[in-house]
This record gives structure tokens, C-alpha cells and sequence, in this order.
């Protein structure tokens, strides 16, 4: 899913849990944060894949929706193993939960977008991504 996509579903949820549930300013914050940010992996996959070190969104973007459809790619927030850990994380301390509901959003959100690119013939495993 693109990073606007990201912003707009974040950021409709966040005022939805802000004014509807008993949430705090803080940690809708954090919700929306870590629903757009961790995508930052992309930027990573980018940089080992190519050694080129841009920080163009666009650039990235481009490439994402490319190649990056088709290498091996690693990304480091997007899999079961990181989700595990922010589950741990919350078990050891609820602080962690609007981090991990801001990821669990993301991933929700890149699930549908996988879908739609799978059934479009755009994308072979649509989540081998999620368990490596
Ligand atoms: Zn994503």
C-alpha cells in the first residue's frame, strides 16, 4: 500500500479511537506513527538491493512497485517474527499496545493491497513477505 494510503487509513482510525474510545492524545499519536513509519524497511530493502543510498521517495516508490515486486526482498517490520516480538512487548508491558495496533492497521492495510495486486497478476506469493 502506498505511504497515502497508510496516512489516510492511520489518521481516520486514530481520530476514531481518539473521540469514540477512551484512548489518549499520546498514544493515538503513537497508533498513527507506527501505522504510516514502519515502512521505513522499504527504504532498507531499497539500499541493500541496489547500494544506492537515495532517500527519494519518489525513487523508492517507483522501485517498490517494480522490481520490488519481484526480488527477494526482506523487510525487516513486515513479517510474522516482528509482529511476535511487539506481541511480547505488550505482554510485558501494555505501554506497547497502540505500537502494536498501529503496525497491526499497517498490516491489515498491506494485506488488502496484496490481495488486490495478486488477482491482478502483479504480484506472485502474495505473503511470502509476512512469513520470512
Ligand atoms: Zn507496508
Amino acid at each position: 500500500m502506498l505511504i497515502k494510503h497508510h496516512i489516510i487509513t492511520g489518521t481516520a482510525i486514530s481520530l476514531f479511537l481518539l473521540f469514540f474510545t477512551q484512548i489518549n492524545i499520546t498514544s493515538a499519536i503513537i497508533f498513527l506513527a507506527t501505522s504510516i513509519l514502519i515502512d521505513v524497511d522499504h527504504y532498507l530493502a531499497y539500499w541493500q538491493k541496489t547500494k544506492d543510498y537515495s532517500t527519494s521517495y519518489k525513487k523508492i516508490k517507483k522501485w517498490c512497485l517494480t522490481k520490488g515486486t519481484t526480488m527477494e526482498i526482506y523487510f525487516i517490520f513486515h513479517n510474522i517474527w516482528f509482529l511476535t516480538i511487539l506481541i511480547a512487548l505488550v505482554k510485558y508491558n501494555a505501554v506497547f499496545t497502540p505500537v502494536l495496533l498501529g503496525v497491526s492497521l499497517h498490516y491489515i492495510c498491506d494485506s488488502i493491497w496484496d490481495v488486490y495486486w495478486y488477482k491482478r497478476g502483479l504480484i506472485k506469493k502474495p505473503y511470502r513477505r509476512w512469513i520470512i
